[in-house]
């Protein structure tokens, strides 16, 4: 079996596996960068070698180069669950809209769009001579671990994964695989990424939340369209309607709106508590009267002329464009407002810069002064440097780790945590190795 790594390796973003079998060759993931949507570095030649596509999750760094293969003539199928096609088609719908990258054309998005096959998870399919397998991953709704075998060896790769659950999804479920080579993530895989779990966060984020409010200031939520926006507003719902964070109104701009929707008929994909909770009651978070949809450019500029406390939830989450930008921009310059992020922010991102105690942005070719207060809590999606280090003993029989989408350094450390107990290796785009 061979290995070949065509991007996120030693960074966070275009994710592109090739597993080949000789016989087979598969394609895990084909992502592209968030910061600058470059694609994964695999030749347009070698794509007419791919047999079939797996898409472990649909996030942007994980399955926006589709639209690329596809124009290139790729007939084959793209295998993902149902929640991942469904959120795929929004988000590469917006990515198009937004980004128009080169190389697309007209007659390679509508083959893209017929050439999706649903899996369930758990449930082997036959790929060539490979055996594949979607295991529940903890990410997103309808993220996937990808299990693959020639019968001889068994790769597991983690795409993005979170062992413990949240409010919205179960954690990864490791029972019972069996690899010897794991391919990981390493997001934290950092030395300094041990993290605080949502218990210790929640109450941090619920005063931090409430003491801008009663200052009077406005909260601006930066955040991913899947999944931590979900996150993030069914905690605000929540801690409302307990009386916890004061009743002001939760405004939710750009493409969360309709990811909110393919959440709610997706629901079976969901934690069986929040399941429950919308089969035994009328209440229905993912439609709560707490939120306000921003449907409007008009809307939106009627709200940011407010002189109201309130929350907005809105994309992008690495502040790398869309409705934050908007926002920032008004009220970006007050120091009684506050921006939260809650997610990974990549190196080159105006979110990473901000983190970084920036306080002037470019905007639309625009010098923007921050005065507004920058905060982040961990509500990030991704195993922390402790879970990441579980991973590999709690998959049976693991005996090599490739370790990749991490910064060059994390997945680094990670290797030197890892290495006293497996091979260990971070590989560099466009290395391929035999195992
Ligand atoms: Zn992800
Ligand atoms: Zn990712």
């Amino acid at each position: 079996m061979k290995i070949t790594f065509f991007g996120g390796a030693e960074e966070v973003g275009r994710s592109c596996i090739m597993i080949s079998s000789g016989r087979t060759r598969v394609l895990l993931d084909s992502g592209v960068k968030p910061e600058d949507n470059s694609p994964p570095q695999i030749d347009d030649k070698r794509l007419k070698e791919v047999d079939a596509i797996l898409i472990s999750h649909a996030h942007m760094d994980h399955c926006a180069y589709l639209p690329h293969i596809y124009s290139k003539g790729y007939k084959g199928l793209t295998y993902t669950t149902k929640p991942t096609m469904e959120l795929m088609n929004v988000l590469i719908a917006d990515y198009m809209h937004l980004a128009n990258p080169p190389d697309v054309t007209k007659e390679g998005l509508t083959a893209l769009g017929k050439h999706f096959k649903i899996l369930d998870y758990r449930k082997e399919f036959q790929i060539g001579d490979l055996k594949c397998e979607f295991i529940p991953a903890g990410h997103i709704i309808g993220s996937a671990l990808i299990r693959v075998s020639d019968g001889k060896h068994t790769v597991v790769y983690t795409g993005d994964i979170n062992l413990t659950h949240t409010r919205l999804l179960e954690g990864a479920d490791l029972k019972d695989i069996t690899a010897d080579t794991l391919i990981t993530e390493s997001t934290y895989g950092g030395k300094e990424d041990v993290k605080a779990n949502e218990k210790e966060q929640a109450p941090l984020f619920m005063k931090s939340i409430k003491d801008t409010i009663l200052q009077g200031g406005k909260i601006i939520i930066p955040s991913f369209a899947v999944g931590r926006a979900q996150e993030v507003l069914l905690f605000l719902d929540d801690y409302i309607n307990s009386g916890l964070i004061p009743k002001v109104p939760v405004y939710v701009d750009g493409m969360i709106n309709k990811t909110m929707k393919i959440h709610r008929h997706n629901v079976i994909f969901c934690r069986k508590e929040l399941q429950m909770k919308i089969l035994m009651s009328d209440y229905d978070p993912f439609r709560s009267p707490n939120f306000t949809p921003i449907e409007s450019r008009a809307q939106r500029e009627e709200i940011t002329k407010k002189d109201q406390s309130c929350i907005v939830v809105t994309t992008s989450g690495m502040v790398t464009g869309g409705p934050v930008l908007h926002y920032l921009k008004r009220w970006g310059g007050n120091s009684v407002n506050k921006l939260t992020l809650i997610g990974y922010q990549p190196k080159g991102t105006r979110g990473r810069a901000l983190q970084d105690g920036e306080r002037e942005l470019m905007i639309d070719r625009r010098k923007v002064q921050i005065g507004l207060k920058v905060e982040t809590f961990h509500m990030s999606a991704h195993a922390d440097r402790k879970q990441l280090e579980l991973i590999p003993k709690k998959v049976k029989g693991v005996q090599r780790v490739f370790i990749v989408h991490g910064e060059k350094e994390k997945s680094e450390d990670l290797k030197k945590l890892l290495e006293k107990s497996f091979d260990v290796v971070v590989p560099r785009i466009g290395e391929e190795y035999e195992i």
